[in-house]
């Protein structure tokens, strides 16, 4: 009888320190990203009624274009069909501003649809069911972008260079693409930047880098030209075939492109930008994603909040004169 009550007592001791224990977990968890450093807070900010950040909270859904193809940024995992990559987290990190949470847990908010370099103008700046409210795409800022669309960042500056195939030698620079066959993107900055400094170059342009790289691996071009870091990843996937020249000859800042003239939203980014890269967690998904591609993860370029620039009468941005098609 009184081994009975004994064993009553421990079992209850027991069962109450399981309680606590659990108890303490879910403390834990609900309150892990309010103590993290730089984690956003758990509850969702209030927003001025009828601005952007508002509207994306009350439609629970924030809408982001991002690219498919390019390892270190954006790339669809075919395995779990989850996009992947610096530009994925970077929109994650600012959803996190906008819903509150984690950046695994604000995943589901984000819809994410493929852009690709010409039709990213197209994306933001026209209703219809491509329309996204922001994207995040390896994405220049420049002038004739800005009468289009509005960028807030920078948040990571790249440099265009020059991938060959690994037993190339002969294309060491730039000017070395005079007279040889070069491939790039469509709608891009690295079409206008190597005609300008290799005027003979014969170039083609194709709608993604990495039907660029299936073509230079076919042995149709001599070398393919874009931002280094988006290279950097085509040579890693490529197994030993392509190699960086290591030649930049620009600068390319990347900024989130959004609506033109929504000063408040890109007032609102950039301030993301800078909390995240004040937390280290800008630094974080650089190291968990193009870190793993062997870049050193950069000092974050300073945030330029530019005043509004008047809209062009047009909405097409005029960044590139397409000469052919791959
Ligand atoms: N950063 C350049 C651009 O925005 C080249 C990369 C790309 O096309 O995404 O045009």
């Amino acid at each position: 009888m009184r081994r009975r009550r004994t064993w009553t007592i421990v079992a209850l001791a027991v069962l109450f320190v399981l309680l606590a224990a659990g108890c303490g977990d879910d403390k834990k968890d609900s309150t892990t990203a309010t103590t993290t450093p730089g984690t956003a807070t758990t509850v969702a900010p209030a927003f001025a009624p009828g601005s952007t950040m508002a509207n994306i909270q009350a439609r629970g859904k924030m809408i982001v274009g991002v690219k498919y193809d390019q390892p270190g940024f954006g790339q669809k995992n075919p395995t779990t069909n989850e996009v992947e990559g610096f530009d994925v987290e970077t929109a994650k990190l600012i959803a996190v501003g906008i819903f509150g949470g984690t950046p695994e847990s604000v995943t589901s908010k984000i819809e994410f649809k493929e852009a690709i370099s010409k039709n990213r103008e197209r994306f933001i700046s026209e209703d219809g069911p491509d329309k996204v409210d922001m994207v995040v795409a390896t994405y220049t800022i420049n002038d004739a972008r800005k009468q289009v669309v509005d960028f807030a960042g920078p948040y990571f500056v790249a440099k265009q260079d020059i991938m060959v195939k690994a037993s190339d030698n002969a294309i060491k620079s730039v000017t070395d693409l005079n007279g040889k066959k070069v491939c790039t993107a469509k709608g891009s900055t690295s079409e206008p930047n190597v005609k300008a400094k290799a005027p003979q170059a014969e170039i083609v342009l194709f709608d993604t880098y990495s039907q660029c790289a299936e073509a230079l691996a076919d042995g149709r071009f001599d070398a393919e030209t874009t931002d280094d870091s988006i290279l950097a990843g085509l040579v890693q996937q490529s197994s030993g075939k392509f190699k960086l020249v290591g030649a930049p000859f620009s600068d390319e800042p990347y900024g989130i492109g959004m609506k033109k003239g929504d000063d408040a939203f890109r007032t609102f980014i950039n301030d993301q930008l800078e909390k995240i890269e004040a937390s280290g967690e800008w630094a974080k998904a650089f190291a968990a994603t193009l870190g793993t591609l062997g870049l050193p993860t950069p000092t974050p370029p300073k945030i330029n909040r530019y005043g509004s620039t008047p809209a062009a009468p047009t909405t097409t941005a005029a960044a590139t004169t397409s000469t052919s098609t791959g």
